[in-house]
């Protein structure tokens, strides 16, 4: 069957509702205390479940003063010899064995769709449901890749999207590239990041209980996830050599992937078109979408964070979405949200920059 036959065969039960409602944080107080509607903001409701994932504008960064940075040596260090073990790792890749090079690889992909297919599409924003044995493999393939638990990084997740490039938002893109990439991690979190994260509703997250699994058992986990098994296996299976097992396959790799990872919060809010909301900073980078296995396509996803695929489109630069297709193939996944072409069409009218592209 020729793939784009397949790509609509699987599409079929999408869910597509078209109820014209106003989400609660787009509406706006008017002078004598009454709600008024605002109807730039209106947009399709989709996922009545899940607010707390949606822009607020209403929220502002106090004037005054900015916080002293404090920097986290232990962090800055840590990221320091990850960071140089893995551009050794780059010298040893011509001297790698094949077997080597596809496990990083492989080891990369799965990864990858732990933060994609999991943190983000499915504990972050709800766009679609999983069952256990698909939510099961994501909650390991997020330990693989090492970037917080599943629940703090929905929670940061959420507070990005809501009070996105204020003070409140954990990688802040207004406080430059390098902040937003990487710098967030190695100093201390704004006082404005933890009172507003906190006042996010979480109470999902906190009532799956293979998320609290995780939670619980994060560091013991992650060593053996993320640096344990990837360098034993090449070293043990194919007698790789050590060396080459921990900077290649698991240093070098980690290393990539957080980098891909990063890319979104840090270029995906920089450099790229905004066709379906000029009024926000992220963007449409399709460089960065090939990295980070389909999630670069931002200014959509900030615009409509409820849509599974994070794109307009499904299979278009976006693995993530092919393998959220295939799980729904098979059962694992279902409820997949998607918005309907109308109502991007109507919000490209209103809010776009001029650079859409029909087709
Ligand atoms: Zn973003
Ligand atoms: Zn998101």
């Amino acid at each position: 069957m020729p793939a784009h036959l397949l790509q609509d065969e699987m599409a079929s039960s999408y869910t597509t509702t078209t109820t014209i409602t106003e989400p609660p944080s787009r509406k706006l107080q008017n002078g004598d205390g009454k709600l008024e509607k605002n109807l730039l903001y209106a947009e399709e409701d989709i996922r009545p479940e899940m607010k707390d994932d949606i822009h607020d504008p209403s929220y502002k960064d106090p004037e005054g003063p900015k916080p002293k940075l404090v920097y986290v040596w232990r962090n800055i260090i840590l990221m320091g010899l990850l960071h140089l073990g893995a551009l050794y790792g780059i010298t040893l890749v011509p001297t790698c064995k094949v077997y080597t090079w596809l496990w990083g690889v492989f080891y990369y992909m799965i990864s990858a769709l732990g933060i994609t297919a999991g943190a983000h599409r499915l504990w972050s924003h709800r766009s679609y449901k999983a069952r256990l044995p698909l939510r099961l493999f994501l909650i390991i393939a997020n330990t693989m890749a090492f970037q917080n638990d599943a629940y703090e990084w929905a929670r940061d997740h959420r507070a990005h999207h809501k009070f996105s490039e204020t003070d409140a938002d954990p990688h802040n893109a207004r406080r430059g590239f390098f902040f937003s990439h990487v710098g967030w991690l190695l100093v201390r979190k704004h006082p404005a990041v933890k009172e507003k994260g906190g006042s996010l509703d979480l109470s999902d997250l906190k009532a799956e209980k293979l998320v609290m699994f995780q939670r619980r058992y994060y560091k013991p986990a992650v060593l053996v996830m993320c640096f344990i098994m990837p360098t034993l296996v090449p070293w043990y299976f194919w007698g790789e050599t050590f060396q080459h097992s921990l900077c290649v396959a698991t240093l070098l790799r980690y290393a990539i992937v957080l980098n891909a990872t990063w890319l979104v919060n840090s270029a995906a809010h920089l450099y790229g078109y905004r066709p379906y909301d000029k009024t926000i900073n992220p963007r449409e980078n399709l460089l960065v979408s090939l990295g980070a296995v389909g999630e670069g396509f931002h200014n959509y996803h900030h615009t409509f964070p409820y849509d599974y695929s994070a794109s307009e489109y499904r299979w278009h630069i976006n693995f993530t979405t092919f393998f959220i297709d295939c799980m729904a193939a098979l059962g694992l996944a279902y409820d997949r949200k998607k918005v309907s072409k109308e109502a991007v069409l109507a919000r490209v009218k209103r809010t776009g920059d001029g650079s859409y592209k029909s087709g």
